[in-house]
Formats: C-alpha cells, structure tokens, sequence
C-alpha cells in the first residue's frame, strides 16, 4: 500500500498549544481553544 504525500503532510499540518495541548490547524496563528500564540509545530524530530 503506498503511502501518500499528500495525506503525510496533512499529518504534519498541524500545531499544538503549548498551554492546553489543544490542536489546530498550522493556518491559525492562535489557539482556537484559549487563544494563546504558543503554537508549536508537530514536527519536530530533535529532541
Ligand atoms: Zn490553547
């Protein structure tokens, strides 16, 4: 089965709040949930 691009990076379109670890989409720039701007990218590989 092959895996999709596309699919992958939808994946990886995403931010999470650093506050409530709420999700949102990487085209917001606040947390829809609390408002804050404490976004962080999913990917993020190093540690
Ligand atoms: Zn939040």
């Amino acid at each position: 089965m092959p895996i999709f691009p596309e699919l992958k990076a939808r994946m990886f379109d995403k931010t999470v709040c650093r506050k409530c670890k709420a999700r949102n989409p990487k085209t917001v720039k606040k947390c829809r949930k609390c408002g804050s701007d404490q976004l962080r990218s999913k990917k993020q590989g190093k540690k």
